[in-house]
């Protein structure tokens, strides 16, 4: 049976661009659908009823029509605006930082409900999180899971021993723990401290509001990004920018003050 000519679908604005006199193309991340793209006719005349529904980070209930390349946007109701982060440059760059990985890993026309509420969860988790970067680790975790790169905490990926209290590391490319006895000359490692094996597999088996509410010291954290980051950026296969925005943005923070340094 052929797939109906028009639908409705959740989605996340991961991004959007000009294009012609008046419309945009928007790329959005659905439940139903996966990463799609759409255009939206018209959208950027103020007359048009589409104007402030297709903002990047917002969720959203469109209603689709089959085009012949993009989809077409033919309403757009918002869900959930995610004022919070739009309010505060540090949260709307974390948050574009999801938008950005989904837009690099999500598939394309495949349904994606599971990843769909993990990147909405995490982005409303944001605001509210001990620490914001703490749901981003989250999401990392759990979007390499989605995409079937879940990363191997019990076993060690090169000799398959079970992995015992102790010293660990932690293989970039190879996908997860190694034990002591193993060095694989191909794999990129890091060293992998007992209490960050610990929240791993916490992040593993626990929900992300238990994670958004732990209190990670600043080493702790720093280590489980150092983790994560880069297994997510090796499997991408490409720099992740917004990371580096949001690396400015930190850096241009003054210690403890929380304000941002004047040029
Ligand atoms: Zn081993």
């Amino acid at each position: 049976m052929a797939p109906p000519r028009t639908y409705r679908c959740e989605g996340l604005t991961l991004r959007k661009a000009a294009i012609g006199e008046a419309d945009l193309v928007v790329t959005v991340f659905t439940a139903e659908q996966g990463k799609l793209r759409a255009v939206a006719k018209g959208a950027r005349r103020s007359t048009s009823k589409l104007v402030g529904h297709l903002e990047p980070l917002t969720l959203t209930r469109l209603s689709m029509a089959r085009g012949r390349e993009l989809e077409i946007i033919t309403q757009a109701q918002v869900v959930d605006s995610l004022p919070a982060l739009k309010e505060d440059l540090p949260l709307m760059a974390r948050g574009l930082y999801v938008a950005e990985l989904l837009d690099g890993f999500g598939p394309e026309a495949s349904p994606s409900p599971g990843l769909f509420r993990l990147a909405a969860a995490v982005l409303r988790a944001l605001p509210g999180a001990a620490d914001p970067e703490t749901p981003l680790r989250y999401f990392e975790f759990h979007l390499l899971r989605l995409t079937g790169m879940l990363p191997e905490l019990y076993q060690c990926v090169e000799c398959g021993s079970e992995i015992a209290p102790g010293a660990h590391r932690f293989s970039v490319n190879l996908g997860g723990v190694l034990c002591p006895a193993c060095s694989p000359a191909e794999a990129l490692m890091r060293p992998l401290s007992l209490r960050a094996m610990k929240v791993l597999r916490l992040m593993h088996r626990g929900s992300l509001s238990e994670t958004a509410a732990l209190t990670l010291n600043p080493s702790l954290a720093a280590e489980l990004k150092s983790i994560l980051a880069p297994t997510v950026r090796y499997w991408l296969g490409k720099e992740i920018r917004s990371n580096s925005f949001l690396e400015q943005l930190q850096n241009e923070r003054r210690p403890g003050t929380g304000a941002i340094r004047g040029q």
